[in-house]
């Protein structure tokens, strides 16, 4: 057997994807198989490296297993000796109702090497996410999770409901839907106040969340009248009281919000994980994708006179990433490159982390326009290498010229149509499915109207509508998109920001 075969038990978190641990995060990166189940949030599967193989086991717990767990395990050992690093990819924590503790034996069994990286588990994180503390000085200092799930093997009334019902304070209760009536009715009946106050909380940490309270007595009735499913977490306990306060989530600016994210594939992520933190759920639908060019326009010349140049001027998170492939390919470094002077932030950090050495003084600057008026002054006789995409976006090298410098100008990629499935979206549209629309360039929101028809425009036009700088809103102008809201400082953050105030003028969503 290889060295390298392993088994890595990691847990996903529940709902939001960011809720994974940094290390099941690197896991994620250098797996060669990932072995997910139905809970786990797709985004990460993402972060898998593009050629690794990705097995859907469809487990939600105990639930709905599709393929036995002794086919499971079989799978685990049969890649890890392959040689395979093998991510066994489970919501929330891989010991919390996840069979984990199995698979670790069959490993074991096996003699294959495995490792645990634990998760926040929808025990704890579900609660939270409803305002929910399992502990609390005021009203608990004691909780248990149980599962209401009914096993064949193992008779539900097998777990001691008696005695937990008023052993601990807070009862959290998984895979609990189906038998609430039941289970409510026995902490009844073993002298659990009526009236305790309880939660159901459902597809917890996603813009889908929905809460329910009522008392013991009642909980199952409200729960099932208000069409509440699985995955669902039900909370028994004082604590529960405290929602009324410290409920947040849902207060969230872009809570239950369904925004549409056009921006290619290599530059969403930031703006869907801070879409997904203010509450929303990011549908993305990349308009545009980033093709490199090593050979592009002005590449190899750069790179012969790449000693020469003062400084090199990045206006997007592609240029650096791009210009550091080409200098790989060359056999050349990063950091023997020259200073680079920025355009956003996320700009300065995909150059930062190519390696390229920052612009001294102020490297960074919000937009194209802002970096000339901060370099015009002192631009005669300085020499700039502008590593760009095609089509060029900025006025940025005829005006350093005008001043007097001498820029040079490497194409190190270029954006062209991303397939995009243009039914799914114009009926995405149509059903009303987006509250909001997000772009982040000229292009993108050309591509966009190009693919609409005449009620899916109509339908458009209903939406939020944020555009990043003020070129991306003329361009929707331009498409008669009117526009809700226009972030002044290049930034996903900022985006988000102006997104959410304008939401907040216009009131609830739908
Ligand atoms: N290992 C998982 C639990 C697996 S059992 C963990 O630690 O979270 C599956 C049960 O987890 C579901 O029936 C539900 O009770 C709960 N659950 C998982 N994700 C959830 C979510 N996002 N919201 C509410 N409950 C969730």
């Amino acid at each position: 057997m290889s060295r390298r075969g392993r088994v890595l038990l990691v847990g996903a978190g529940p709902g939001d994807p960011d809720l994974i641990t940094v290390r099941g995060a690197e896991a994620l990166r250098r797996a060669d198989v990932v072995v997910y189940d139905a809970l786990v949030a797709r985004e990460l599967l993402a972060l898998a490296p593009p050629g690794a193989e990705l097995v859907d086991v469809g487990k939600r717990g105990h639930e709905e297993p599709t393929r036995s767990q002794a086919e499971i395990n079989a799978l685990l050992v049969e890649r890890a000796r392959a040689g395979r690093v093998v991510v066994r990819l489970k919501g929330g924590d891989p010991f919390v109702y996840g069979r984990g503790g199995e698979e670790a034996s069959a490993c074991r069994a096996a003699g294959v090497p495995f490792e645990v990286i634990p998760g926040v588990t929808s025990a704890l994180a579900a609660p939270a996410y409803a305002g929910i503390p399992v502990t609390d000085r005021r009203h608990g200092a004691s909780f248990a999770v149980v599962t209401g799930h009914r096993d064949a093997a193992r008779p539900w009334t097998s777990i001691a409901w008696q005695k937990l019902a008023t052993a601990v304070d807070t009862l959290v209760v998984l895979m609990g839907m189906r038998n609430l009536e039941k289970i409510a009715e026995t902490l009844i009946a073993a002298g659990r106040a009526a009236d305790t106050p309880c939660a159901v909380v459902m597809e917890a940490a996603t813009a889908r969340q929905r809460v329910v309270t009522a008392p013991l007595a009642e909980i199952a009735r409200r729960a099932r009248e208000a069409g509440f499913a699985s995955p669902a977490v039900v909370v028994v306990g004082d604590v529960v009281r405290l929602r009324d306060e410290i409920a947040w989530f849902e207060h969230a600016p872009l809570f239950g919000r369904r925004v549409l994210v056009t921006r290619p594939a290599e530059q969403a992520d930031e703006l869907c994980a801070l879409l997904r933190a203010a509450g929303a759920e990011p549908v993305a639908v990349p308009m545009l994708r980033i093709v490199a060019t090593p050979q592009g326009e002005g590449v190899a010349a750069a790179l012969e006179a790449l000693a020469g140049y003062d400084a090199l001027l990045f206006t997007s998170a592609n240029a650096p990433r791009c210009f550091a492939a080409a200098l790989a390919a060359a056999g050349r470094d990063p950091a023997q490159a020259p200073p680079a002077h920025c355009v956003g932030p996320a700009t300065a950090a995909a150059a930062r982390h190519a390696g390229f050495a920052p612009a001294e003084g102020p490297a960074e600057r919000f937009d194209a326009e802002a970096l000339l008026a901060l370099l015009r002054p002192r631009a005669a006789g300085r020499r700039f290498l502008f590593v760009r995409g095609e089509p060029a976006g900025s006025r940025l090298a005829s005006g350093l010229r005008a001043a007097g410098a001498r820029v040079d100008e490497a194409v190190v990629y270029r954006s062209e149509p991303a397939e995009v499935d243009a039914d799914a979206l114009r009926a995405m549209l149509v059903r009303g499915a987006l509250d909001a629309l997000t772009f982040t360039s000229g292009a993108a929101v050309r591509r966009f109207a190009s693919l609409l028809d005449e009620p899916a425009r109509r339908a458009a036009r209903t939406c939020q509508v944020a555009a990043i700088g003020e070129p991306t809103a003329a361009a929707l102008r331009a498409e008669g998109l009117p526009v809700d809201a226009v972030a002044e400082r290049a930034g996903a953050r900022e985006l988000v920001e102006a997104l959410a105030e304008a939401c907040a003028r216009k009131g609830d969503p739908g």
